[in-house]
């Protein structure tokens, strides 16, 4: 089992311990034996990425360069030059970009290389990877359980040793839940924080890239090379980006530091070994000085609802241009012009994937506006006024990622209500646009399953989200391997 962090894989190729070919060796080595088990990825470029460590190999490590040779994976709706960039829909199947993702550029010029694309679900609509239109990504603590979504195949890469840390992106959760069910750490920044640019748009006021890896520290790394203003994405903010890694090491402990406990996130529907582990997380930090503080967030209730209607509504508009004339799958058997598009979308595009054009559609049509996009965008302010003061008397927040541990297989794939319910803790955060960090609170008594709890910061505030993850996860101690890949190399 590669149980290598990133950071101590970037210290050993600095240092020239390992070369970056080797690093890239040891992963495809990995990818071997676990992706029979997980099939966590959709794409991988051996041979690509082989070239590139080859080349990294010849210049040397550079001081330029701080994550010379780190191999890293996508998921696969980030624009990748050269190489499909699928969202995995048959819409996509046959898509090249021309460009990079900002994201894929930072990375490459701070010399990390792209290893592989990973699973999702379709266009990140779903929480648990079983909307792909290609493959069904499986938990590697549990092969019959799902490893959440929308970043599933992210997540089980990166429980699984396949690579030291992995981007996801986060509309409604899908960093910090397949975070929590695989046992690793997700870290959705606030909105504006990293570019969307070459990102294809889910929701565009939602979405946001983040690192997935195997501890708060690789967290930081990741964060490092992607964080900054990007011209090329109105909505990223020229604000300063500060020394992530820097803020860890200056932290030891919690004293002084006021963690609310929104009651709304501890109370119905919450499984007893979710609660149980949380609760014992909390407890954790209490000893590590920091004081827990009461505190409600009165509209939470009203979080799915108000996400629901503006996440489709945002999306039918974003994905009306895949038509088959500007982008995507394109019907040949079509009479007119009309016939052309209905058939192109009815067979690009999968059952989810049309359920949220349509009520997206629904939801923005004249009649209909003002009584639902309206009243959800007005929703979607008290929601973000009671997170902001809350953030008033507290300097994080803390709650449980899910309502329970990883899920079966097909267990809810029959009832998207139910399938969407389980977001109940993750989406309020995207609608206020606040950072979250998901890490593993522990292993659930009853499941044996990884259980994530996320902490939320104020705007910006991923330095102190990343200081209390880093010293709640050494509180905490090391997680076992994944149970369902025990034994394999
Ligand atoms: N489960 C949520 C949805 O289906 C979130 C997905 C996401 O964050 N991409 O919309």
């Amino acid at each position: 089992m590669q149980t290598t962090s990133l950071i101590q894989l970037r210290d050993a190729l600095r240092c020239g311990d390992i070369s970056a070919e080797n690093a890239v060796n040891t992963c495809l080595d990995r990818i071997r034996t676990t992706e029979p088990v997980v099939q966590a990825l959709v794409h991988t470029d051996a041979e690509n990425a082989l070239n590139t460590a080859r080349s990294l190999d010849a210049q040397g490590p550079s001081a330029d360069m701080p994550l010379w040779g780190v191999p890293i994976i996508l998921k696969d709706l980030l624009a990748t030059k050269g190489q499909p960039t699928t969202c995995c829909s048959k819409m996509l199947e046959n898509f090249t970009p021309f460009y990079n993702a900002h994201v894929v550029d930072r990375l490459q010029q701070a010399g990390a290389i792209v290893l592989a694309k990973s699973n999702m679900d379709e266009f990140a609509m779903g929480s648990s990877t079983e909307n792909s239109a290609v493959q069904q990504t499986k938990n590697p603590w549990d092969t019959t359980r799902v490893p959440g979504g929308s970043s599933g195949g992210s997540a089980a890469a990166v429980a699984a040793g396949q690579a030291p840390g992995a981007l996801g992106t986060d509309t409604g959760g899908s960093i910090r839940q397949p975070a929590g069910f695989c046992g690793i750490v997700g870290l959705k920044p606030t909105y504006g924080r990293v570019s969307r640019y070459g990102l294809v748009a889910y929701g565009s006021s939602l979405d946001q890239i983040g690192p997935m890896t195997r501890c708060v520290a690789d967290s930081a790394a990741i964060l490092q090379a992607i964080a900054g203003h990007d011209p090329k994405d109105s909505t990223s903010v020229a604000i300063e980006v500060p020394d992530y890694t820097a803020a860890l090491e200056q932290t030891t402990d919690l004293s002084g530091w006021r963690i609310g406990v929104p009651r709304e996130y501890w109370g119905d529907g919450l499984s007893d070994e979710v609660a149980e582990t949380c609760r014992a997380f909390l407890d954790q930090a209490r000893e590590h000085g920091a004081e827990l503080v009461d505190v409600s967030l009165p509209h939470t209730k009203y979080a799915i609802a108000t996400y629901y209607i503006l996440v489709m509504a945002e999306a039918s508009s974003n994905l009306s241009r895949f038509d088959g004339v500007r982008y995507g799958h394109r019907a040949d058997d079509a009479a007119n012009l009309m016939e052309m598009y209905s058939k192109s979308r009815s067979q690009g595009f999968g059952r989810e994937v049309q359920r949220r054009i349509l009520l997206g559609t629904y939801a923005l049509s004249a009649g209909y506006y003002d009584a639902y996009y309206k009243k959800a965008a007005q929703v979607r302010r008290l929601i973000r006024d009671d997170y902001l003061q809350a953030f008033a008397s507290c300097d994080l927040l803390c709650g449980p990622v899910a309502p329970t541990t990883a899920f079966g297989l097909g267990e809810k794939t029959d009832d998207p209500l139910q399938m969407y319910l389980t977001d109940i803790f993750t989406n309020p955060l995207n609608l206020t646009g606040l950072p979250g960090l998901s890490l593993p609170a522990g292993i659930g008594r009853t499941s044996g399953l990884p259980v994530g709890v996320q902490l939320f910061g104020p705007a910006f505030g991923e330095s102190a989200l990343l200081q209390a993850g880093h010293v709640l996860e050494q509180a905490r101690g090391p997680l076992p391997e994944p149970t369902a890949l025990a034994g394999l190399d």
